[in-house]
């Protein structure tokens, strides 16, 4: 008799999250298998629930926010050993020789591997990924609170350290959500004065408490107009539609806008306000491993982790239905003993 382990899945799109007993899988060469302690719930992972990613195939375990312990090793493994703490994120793994790889830029890979969608992820009581998927979580960050590092964290500590961020800066974080949450967080440890950008005036409490400076009604114009011309980077973590003219129009001579949001659709760009102050419109995708291992030693060092909802696996379904209405301060967060 193979030995089994309790996960979550999806087996066709838009249906529920299964709870089932899958096959535990033995890790080959290369490959850890993790025990997983806490996973994060992403609005990516409705990429799974709908079948939407290209490729998908189905039954799939989601989830690419995993905190938990190494607990069996592959052959050829030297740097992980049982007990070791780690998480793994988005990036699931890499080929070592296409042109990106060979550059360092494993987030780039040709033959990129992504948790949970390319392989089962971490929605389950045990997880099995390539050696060099996994980052060392320092043992001092609580699982919980460390696993929305691995994806809300790392996704907007990257642009922030990518472009500089730091003392003496001003800094406009747009939005106040799973991400959103952590640019607020990570800018003000880098030391910047941050602004946080909001459509909701409730969210003004929460945005200083979280570490901003200041907070903008984004809807009221002539408090957008009052900082005109005055940041050094804004990092945009909205998905849906809204008008980027309104934010490039606030930067600095020089300084960029950069998206970890994505639209949908194709936005309207007034390339005259690039032009006139050689601004820059940019892109951000999560972060590599180097970085994402840099970024949990700084949370670490800085004392920051995720505010989370901690939720029993069985409350699954009912949690993704307030993922999608945005009602959740500020990551769902799975822990896994309740599968045990
Ligand atoms: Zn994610
Ligand atoms: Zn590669």
């Amino acid at each position: 008799m193979p030995k089994m382990m309790r996960a979550v899945q999806v087996s066709k799109p838009g249906g529920a999250f299964e709870l089932v007993e899958r096959e535990l899988p033995e890790p080959a060469s290369g490959q850890i298998r993790i025990q997983v302690e806490a996973c994060g719930i992403c609005h990516s992972d409705a990429l799974v629930k709908f079948g939407a990613y290209p490729g998908l195939s189905l039954p799939r375990i989601p989830g690419h926010e995993i905190a938990g312990r190494v607990e069996k090793v592959g052959a050829n493994v030297t740097e992980w050993k049982k007990g070791d703490r780690v998480g793994v994120g988005w990036h699931g793994g890499h080929c070592f020789v296409c042109n990106a790889c060979r550059k360092g830029l494993f987030i780039n890979c040709e033959r990129q591997q992504i948790t949970g969608i390319s392989y089962d992820g971490g929605y389950a009581e045990y997880v099995m990924v390539p050696h060099e998927a996994a980052a060392r979580i320092p043992e001092k960050l609580d699982a919980a609170e460390a696993a929305p590092l691995l994806c809300a964290g790392i996704t907007t500590y990257s642009p922030l350290h990518h472009w500089g961020v730091g003392p003496g800066q001003k800094v406009g974080i747009v939005g106040l959500g799973g991400l959103g949450h952590m640019g607020v967080k990570i800018a003000a440890a880098l030391g910047a004065h941050v602004v946080l950008f909001t459509t909701s005036p409730d969210k003004t409490a929460d945005a200083l408490r979280l570490g901003a400076s200041e907070v903008v009604v984004s809807k009221d114009a002539a408090a957008m107009q009052k900082h005109a011309g005055s940041f050094d980077f804004i990092l945009d973590t909205v998905s849906a539609v809204h008008d980027l003219n309104a934010y490039l129009e606030l930067l600095k001579l020089d300084a960029t806008l950069t998206q970890v949001g994505a639209p949908p659709q194709p936005v309207p760009l007034s390339v005259f306000g690039l032009i006139f102050k050689r601004r820059r419109l940019a892109g951000s995708a999560i972060g590599g491993i180097r970085e994402t291992q840099e970024m949990l030693d700084f949370c670490a060092e800085h004392g920051l982790t995720a505010d989370v909802e901690v939720i029993r696996i069985q409350e699954i379904n009912a949690a993704f239905e307030r993922l999608k209405k945005g009602d959740v301060k500020y990551r769902f967060v799975i822990d896994m003993a309740s599968l045990r």
